[in-house]
């Protein structure tokens, strides 16, 4: 013990100058250790100034005998406490005159370095959190829908960088709309897959199969008649409109003749004309023609206007839409005028914009030539039945681009058709290289099928039971 003593004040000599300050002048008068004695309670020269406390009541309590060898001893022990105190007062004061030491240096550049990595961290940490979780390989297909939006944002945000050059230059815009375009197909793409995951459900659920012969490819309400595709209906089943019950329009003569499944629709239009504005000035002026009529018609008209002007009015022998039965022309009979060309003017601009309420569309509308292959015909009427004629003027297209709708169609995924009477699913089935081909069809289902006339059948499905006669059409 007398040793740690010496250790002490030969470690510390400043402190026993040191006892003019005021805690160590108060202790000396008998004030209780504090704080500073109880910072190292394992100090034996502390253990010894807590054991003898409070020391005012020690001294008061000691005889007078044994008063001056103990008064020594206390005067040591007293000195180191106060040596003590004053090394942790000093080890708490900071000197601000004095120059940091290396150690403190180093001590105050680590801190430092520890709270700046910490910060670092913590940023970095914060910014990992907030990022979107995008860390999927994309397919082949991905990369280039997303390369095709990148082209598209870029072009959309063109304008917007022009507009925000002037003021900092940076194509940030970009990157958002380079972001949400590819959210957004995500988004699309996610569509999809469910609305295909949906479809891949029959969407019929009882079903049968029928046989459809080679010769039913070139017969039904939807065959493809153009400069491309020819003809192979050969006059069966015809009725002349003259022997129309309806009185509503005229007929050039006895030879006029349509399918005759077709008439009904056709003087049910004319009924209704009539009715409304009580014109008899339609004449129904060409129907059916049989492929010698056709050739004989395109001679004419060759020799009249040349080849060249002959070929835009009128088909080829064997490509006319007229040897089907299924195309009307109207002229119009005007009391005192004679005959003459039928124009969709008020009041017959009313069948133009009606007629597919009878199955009947335009064929040749205007602007659509480079599709049809033919000018606009006003009185050109064709009938592909109701379904169809509902599709083809609710959306404004030809036959021959509703007919490339229909062959991407299947039983399990159809075109789905919403009309005044009702809906319809129509799709498509691919012939057979060589004779019959298996139809499925519904079972529990009224439908209609059709030959395109050059590679499949079309199958019109209505939401009605079947009916009597529920079979393929001719
Ligand atoms: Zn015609």
């Amino acid at each position: 013990m007398k040793q740690d003593q010496n250790d002490l004040r030969q470690s510390m000599p400043e402190y026993t100058e040191q006892l003019t300050d005021p805690t160590a002048a108060a202790f000396e008068q008998g004030e209780p250790i504090t704080a500073a004695e109880q910072i190292n309670p394992a100090n034996p020269a502390n253990r010894t100034a807590s054991s003898k406390r409070p020391v005012q009541t020690q001294q008061t309590t000691q005889t007078q005998q044994s008063r001056q060898a103990p008064k020594a001893e206390d005067e040591k022990r007293r000195s180191i406490v106060v040596r003590i105190a004053a090394h942790y007062k000093q080890a708490l004061t900071v000197d601000f005159d004095k120059p940091l030491s290396f150690r403190d240096q180093m001590v105050i550049m680590a801190v430092v370095l520890f709270f700046t990595t910490a910060l670092f961290s913590l940023i970095y940490i914060v910014s990992l959190g907030l990022r979107p979780a995008t860390t999927e390989q994309p397919t082949a297909a991905e990369v280039s829908e997303v390369s095709e939006g990148a082209v598209r944002s870029g072009e959309a945000s063109r304008t917007d960088d022009s507009r925000s050059e002037e003021k900092d230059g940076k194509p940030e815009q970009t990157e958002s709309t380079d972001q949400t375009e590819q959210q957004r197909e995500s988004e699309q793409r996610e569509r999809a897959e469910l609305s295909d995951r949906k479809t891949a459900e029959p969407y019929f659920s009882s079903v049968t199969t029928i046989t459809a012969g080679e010769e039913q490819l070139h017969r039904g309400y939807l065959i493809l008649i153009n400069k491309d595709c020819d003809c192979r209906y050969d006059g069966e089943n015809l009725a002349t409109l003259l022997d129309s019950p309806t009185r509503s329009y005229a007929v050039t003569d006895a030879r006029v003749s349509l399918q005759e499944d077709i008439v009904p629709a056709f003087d049910s239009m004319m009924q209704d004309f009539y009715d409304m504005y009580g014109s008899t000035d339609i004449m129904a002026a060409c129907g059916y023609r049989s492929l010698s009529t056709q050739a004989q018609l395109y001679q004419k008209e060759i020799e009249e206007q040349g080849e060249e002007e002959a070929e835009k009015w009128v088909a080829p022998p064997g490509f006319s839409e007229h040897q089907s039965g299924l195309a009307v022309d109207l002229n119009l009979a005007v009391t005192g005028s004679g005959q003459i060309q039928y124009e969709s003017v008020e009041p017959y601009s009313w069948i133009n914009e009606n007629c597919h309420h009878y199955g009947f569309i335009v064929r040749y509308p205007k602007g659509r030539e480079s599709v049809t292959g033919y000018s606009y015909e006003s009185w050109h009427f064709r009938y592909v039945g109701y379904p169809a004629a509902q599709y083809i003027a609710g959306n404004d297209m030809t036959l021959e681009e509703y007919l490339d709708i229909v062959h991407t169609k299947t039983i399990d995924n159809p075109l789905l058709t919403e009309t005044p009477h009702g809906m319809y699913a129509v799709y498509y089935i691919p012939a057979e290289e060589d004779g019959e081909t298996e139809l499925t069809v519904p079972s529990d289902r009224a439908y209609t099928v059709s030959g395109d006339n050059y590679s499949g059948y079309i199958i019109t499905v209505s939401e009605q039971p079947p009916q009597e006669g529920n079979e393929a059409e001719e």
